[in-house]
């Protein structure tokens, strides 16, 4: 895979985008025209996996990519795969010594407390100010859901088989395989059944316990927003399940 020098000696200039080979960031880095990627390897529990598809995918698709493990958060991972605090933040830092546009993928109804379009508002100011240099932190898809990424994808023509490659899931087994019961592998079977590609999942999505204790009654109650009810919904009924 094509090599862009980083670190000191390259400087800051242009745009990155923060990559892991997820069902989001490998469509934004078609859809951003093909910028350079950074994958920081932060040690978390589904590394190996992860890094995986990073690889893979970067060499079918000719990815320039940085593989950089200067950010270790080890001590932070859980196995469940809980999200680390302002994690977001410290990305967009280091992708900041790298470029003034730093691409951080996040999708509509995304709104961790450092992922949403008004926190990578205040980390541009923030940046800005800090590294005395105009930076944007943003992400392509802040309109779209994880549905509509994917069905962009396929309508752009792109292969689907390089899609099945890219990784979203918190409890992979040994054999890289999407587990099927996380939350993870739940949107990713959403995202993919909605637009009629079969995913691979050592256990059916649709069967999970908590689909049944848990998300079929907060879909109806208005828990989660509206669209990603729908799309929760019209999932379902490729399986036979009214919602
Ligand atoms: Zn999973």
């Amino acid at each position: 895979m094509p090599v862009t020098a980083d670190g000191p000696q390259s400087g800051p200039g242009g745009e990155i985008l923060l990559y892991s080979a997820g069902l989001d960031s490998f469509p934004a880095w078609h859809y951003l025209g093909r910028p350079r990627a950074l994958y920081l390897d932060i040690g978390h529990h589904f590394r190996a996996q992860e890094l995986a598809s990073v690889r893979t995918l970067a060499v079918r698709c000719g990815i320039d990519l940085t593989v950089s493990d200067e950010l270790d958060l080890s001590a932070w991972d859980t196995p469940q795969g809980d999200l680390i605090p302002a994690r977001n933040l410290l990305l967009a830092t280091l992708g900041a010594l790298r470029a003034d546009t730093i691409w951080c993928v996040g999708v509509k109804g995304d709104h961790a407390p450092d992922k949403s379009p008004e926190a990578f508002e205040r980390m541009s100011v923030t940046l800005s100010e800090l590294t005395q240099r105009p930076v944007r932190v943003d992400s392509p898809f802040w309109a779209w859901t994880k549905t509509e990424v994917v069905r962009w994808y396929v309508d752009a023509g792109l292969p689907v088989d390089d899609l099945l490659q890219t990784f979203s899931c918190l409890l992979p087994g040994d054999g890289f395989e999407h587990c099927g019961v996380c939350a993870s592998c739940l949107r990713r079977w959403i995202a993919l059944v909605n637009n009629g590609i079969e995913g691979r999942f050592a256990a059916p999505p649709w069967e999970w316990d908590l689909v049944h204790t848990y998300y079929m009654r907060a879909m109806r109650d208005g828990t989660y927003p509206e669209h990603r009810a729908e799309e929760f919904a019209a999932a379902m009924r490729t399986v036979g399940v009214t919602v």
